[in-house]
């Protein structure tokens, strides 16, 4: 069985120069691939306009270029603007494994169904579609999902692979919201550990559908892989959670 440690969500810095740290800590802590967003150039536009975006994907998948073999992105989409000529151009690339939505992802209205033309599009093609998602109790962000309406979209198009970022923030929710969607896989990212986090992962979701990530520059990857390392569950489910899933679900996608 395979020792293979995959993070599955990781983001270029906003500062370029803090790559290199970076990399070193990634190796140090034998993670062997990592999937990179950016989400823009100098700052994180919430609503990023298409060079915006097309600036953003450029830095991920140079990044992938100069750490062969290391990175593979995604592509960044706003929805909300003419997303299909990015996706078009940079899903022929080799280092792409799939689509990265942020919080563009509700109109004016506060409604989620502008993610549906994207999300069906990549159902169609077998991209997985890694989105954000907090739960707050306020100040919700305005574009962004909470875990109940990625849920929904997730039941709206059966097809698609979501994978829902940061157990959907305040754990406990995000993951009743969204346990019994199959369709709909989460990865452990952002917060720090807690007691109890992943076994509960485990437990509603299956253990065929817990990614590792470390939404590193956000979060160091130490104190991610802790969530797992310090998990109560045995060695060969954390195997799959740290890399045997990632290689499973997104599958002819990276190579
Ligand atoms: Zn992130």
């Amino acid at each position: 069985m395979t020792n293979e440690i995959i993070d599955i969500h990781a983001h270029v810095p906003l500062d370029l120069r803090l790559i290199p740290d970076m990399v070193r800590s990634f190796r140090r802590n034998l993670v062997s691939m990592v999937f990179i967003s950016s989400l823009g150039r100098n700052h994180w536009p919430a609503f990023p306009s298409a060079k915006e975006v097309n600036q953003a994907n450029e830095d991920a998948f140079d990044l992938c270029d100069r750490y062969a073999g290391f990175f593979r992105a995604y592509v960044y989409l706003n929805p909300l603007e003419n997303w299909a000529k990015h996706i078009n151009k940079w899903s022929q690339n080799s280092n792409f494994v799939g689509v990265k939505l942020w919080i563009s992802l509700k109109n004016s209205l506060g409604d989620p169904g502008v993610c549906f033309p994207v999300l069906k599009y990549a159902a169609d093609k077998g991209f997985p579609v890694l989105i954000h998602s907090f739960f707050r109790n306020k100040g919700q962000f305005a574009g962004e999902l909470n875990p109940a309406e990625v849920a929904r979209l997730a039941r709206q198009i059966p097809k698609v692979k979501i994978i829902m970022a940061h157990l959907g923030g305040t754990w406990e929710k995000g993951l009743y919201a969204v346990a019994d969607q199959k369709n709909v896989f989460v990865d452990v990212s952002g917060g720090p550990p807690s007691r109890g986090m992943l076994e509960t992962a485990v437990r509603l979701c299956g253990h065929d559908r817990v990614l590792f990530g470390s939404d590193m520059p956000c979060r160091t990857v130490q104190s991610q892989l802790w969530k797992i390392c310090a998990a109560k569950i045995p060695q060969g489910i954390k195997k799959k959670i740290l890399g045997i899933n990632a290689r499973i679900i997104f599958g002819k996608n990276f190579r």
